[in-house]
């Protein structure tokens, strides 16, 4: 069997081992020290001037604190992206309010502005005016921030960032991690970058970051015992992952540009095959880190389809895998309501996300390359 090509996979620069070695040799081996804030504002300094951030334990844990700082409490309603990961909505159901899903659009494949306004009519039509807007850059494509924020002013609404596959891409330059109320990025194993699992709250003002750091450690009051007047977590960030996160964000940019080769890779590949589109940029506003690269096939491609050349890629040992299936389409929030046109359920059944790691090389791709010829010329 050949080595297995992953989706997105851990991809080291060097002086990771250096900073956990550290770590280790002071004893702190804590969820705080040095690692966490040399970490902490390195992505301060990447995101520009007035960001604010708290390292946490994954960038599940900074969207439910996010909803806490926003004030979203049992009955509430907050709208979310329909096609997203399930962490973008399940932090919802963790705070007993119910998640309110809008379909994507069909150029950046995330939340629709209209149909973001149509929901949130007839929310407030129906008797409850949401409490937040979670919008998510998918796959590292930026969401429409301008509409997006203009919505939310219109209907004093806020929103919430999620920006798990979006560290490094940008919107008229400006870095996504930076357009939310409050926003939040993810350090999981097959995200951009990666502390081995780990996340981040990133706050327009320092009262939210504080705030965040405040529940992270378990809501202690200021007293010399343990004192509590509120709900604690237990979701700060450990020091010895944070040196992880330290050693990658200095190849942060160099592994973006890598992910961005492997999409010119794909579009090279595609460019010739009648049906395949390969995800793009709408415009040159956005910058995609192009986290993962997606290809969808459309009616056009006869008896050639996502799922088939999924399986042509499991022979060779590649993995790739359908787009993320929509939240409304899920099991689990078969009640929730929905604003659509199915778009995001057509985007689920014609794509497929191909192998985008910022580690793979000419021999990886190689392989890659010979079987879509092969599975697109039988
Ligand atoms: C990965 C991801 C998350 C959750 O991040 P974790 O660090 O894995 O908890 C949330 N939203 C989106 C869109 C993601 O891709």
């Amino acid at each position: 069997m050949e080595e297995k090509i992953y989706l997105s996979s851990p991809h080291m620069g060097g002086k990771e081992e250096v900073y956990v070695k550290e770590a280790f040799a002071a004893n702190w081996i804590a969820p705080l020290g040095p690692n966490v804030n040399h970490f902490e504002e390195s992505l301060q300094t990447y995101l520009g001037e007035e960001q604010y951030v708290a390292a946490l334990s994954s960038g599940t844990a900074a969207l439910h604190l996010a909803l806490i700082l926003l004030g979203v409490e049992r009955g509430d309603e907050v709208i979310c992206q329909s096609m997203t990961f399930s962490a973008s909505a399940n932090p919802i159901v963790y705070q007993g309010a119910t998640p309110v899903f809008v379909d994507s659009e069909e150029d950046s494949w995330n939340i629709s502005p209209i149909h973001l306004e149509t929901a949130i009519k007839d929310r407030i039509a129906k008797g409850k005016k949401p409490k937040a807007i979670i919008a998510v850059h998918l796959y590292g494509m930026p969401y429409k921030t301008e509409e997006i924020r203009a919505l939310s002013e219109k209907y004093d609404i806020p929103v919430i960032e999620d920006s798990a596959e979006a560290l490094g891409s940008s919107y008229k330059g400006r870095k996504c991690g930076t357009f939310g109320d409050i926003s939040i990025l993810s350090f999981n194993g097959n995200k951009i970058i990666t502390t081995s699992g780990g996340g981040a709250l990133v706050a327009r003002n320092a009262d939210h970051r504080n705030k965040a750091i405040f529940l992270a450690t378990q809501a202690r009051d200021d007293a010399p015992h343990y004192q509590h007047s509120e709900i604690g977590y237990n979701y700060r960030l450990s020091n010895v992952c944070a040196g992880i996160g330290r050693g990658q964000m200095e190849v942060l940019d160099a592994h973006v540009d890598l992910r961005r080769k492997m999409n010119e890779f794909y579009k090279q590949i595609f460019a010739e095959q009648q049906g395949i589109g390969v995800f793009s940029e709408p415009s040159s506003d956005f910058y995609s880190n192009h986290w993962l690269s997606c290809i969808t096939f459309d009616k056009n491609t006869g008896n050639k389809n996502a799922d088939g050349l999924r399986e042509a890629f499991l022979v060779d040992n590649i993995e790739s895998r359908p787009l993320w299936k929509p939240m409304h389409l899920q099991p689990i929030f078969k009640t929730a309501p929905f604003y659509g046109d199915g778009t995001s359920e057509s985007l689920f059944k014609n794509g497929l996300c191909l192998p985008s790691g910022s580690n793979l090389d000419d021999k990886h791709r190689e392989r890659i390359r010979s079987v879509i010829a092969h599975y697109f010329n039988n």
